[in-house]
């Protein structure tokens, strides 16, 4: 009797802006990657495979089922790939914070193209320029002529340059909702409406969090992580330490907290929020204990840096999207 042979899907993984951390996350797999090659043939993915980008301009339209994109949109070459992708693909995950939110590329919204070139060719310790030299984007040689990418002014994320039909969050995504979402999508389980958040669950990280929390929360300070004695059982927040708990999706198991670190707010907003800087705000602003408003000034001036807390992993995809220059 032969074996009957189940078809497999298409599956693609690319990076854009990225630091690869997503790209190993599925290798992490370890031996659930025996699963994902019984369900899926690889067709694109630089970080294994040595597949160009010609022969992905070569397959037909919608030929890939499932394309895991992870990274920013910080140039064309990103942008190129995001549209080529997008129609190449039948289901196109935005895969991780970068692609979703805009992640920790996207802090260089805090900055813009010129800033970003002064300080990595000019100002940066280790840089002796005095030409002041810069990329090009076209640089002529004997052979012809040497192309690099646009480096655009703005980080954007994967749903500001093309349509997505699910966000996997996580800085990367935890490995077991990746095998989660992809069996859901090979077997075409209940997936929900597109344009949804999967493999992370509706409600802040607070709700699964086995930390004690009162309701007499008062800060007089903020400090870091290093200048607290933690207890391994009081809530951050209430020993004053930033914890993006109540402004951040569950779903990771809370693994930083459960490590004894404040969570960072990778995962993004929760399905009631649509802003976690505005959110986080509005939790420590109950929290000040104080009714100066020199006094809490003061207060909210001890959280370092508070923009690039708040939005850590969110800044492009948020209402700011970036600072004003
Ligand atoms: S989400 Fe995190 S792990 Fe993934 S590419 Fe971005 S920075 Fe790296
Ligand atoms: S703020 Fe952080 S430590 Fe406190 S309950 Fe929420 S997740 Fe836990
Ligand atoms: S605890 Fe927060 S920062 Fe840590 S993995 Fe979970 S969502 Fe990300």
């Amino acid at each position: 009797m032969t074996k009957e042979v189940k078809p497999k899907i298409n599956l693609a993984v690319y990076w854009g802006a990225a630091c690869g951390g997503c790209c190993v996350s599925v290798l992490d797999v370890h031996e659930a990657l025996f699963t994902v090659i019984e369900h899926a043939n690889l067709v694109f993915w630089p970080i294994a495979l040595d597949i160009k980008y010609k022969d992905v301009e070569a397959m037909p339209d919608g030929f890939i089922d499932v394309t895991l994109f992870n990274g920013a949109v910080r140039n064309s070459e990103n942008e190129h790939m995001a549209k080529l992708l997008r129609k190449k693909t039948k289901i196109l995950v935005a895969y991780g914070s970068c692609a979703h939110m805009g992640g920790i590329p996207g802090l260089a919204n805090f900055s813009n193209r010129e800033g970003i070139f002064n300080r990595a060719y000019i100002e940066s310790e280790s840089t002796v320029n005095p030409d002041r030299v810069f990329p090009q984007q076209h640089h002529r040689v004997e052979e012809g002529v040497l192309e690099l990418p646009e480096f655009y002014n703005d980080v954007k994320t994967l749903n500001q340059v093309v349509n997505v039909d699910y966000y996997l969050p996580g800085c990367p995504p935890q490995t077991e909702r990746l095998i989660e979402v992809f069996l859901a999508i090979v077997t075409k389980a209940d997936l929900p409406p597109v344009g949804s958040v999967v493999g992370a669950n509706e409600k802040c990280q607070c709700d699964e969090c086995k930390r004690k929390k009162s309701d007499k929360k008062k800060i007089r300070a903020f400090k870091r992580p290093w200048q607290i004695k933690d207890d391994g059982e009081t809530c951050f927040l209430e020993q004053g330490v930033i914890c993006m708990g109540p402004a951040t999706r569950g779903g990771c198991g809370v693994r930083c907290v459960e490590g004894n670190a404040p969570c960072r707010g990778c995962y993004g907003p929760p399905s009631d929020v649509t802003d976690p800087g505005l959110k986080m705000m509005s939790a420590i602003a109950t929290m000040i204990d104080s009714n100066d408003s020199d006094e809490i000034e003061k207060i909210i001036e001890t959280i370092d840096d508070p923009a690039g807390t708040f939005y850590r992993f969110s800044l492009p995809g948020s209402i700011l999207r970036r600072k004003v220059l």
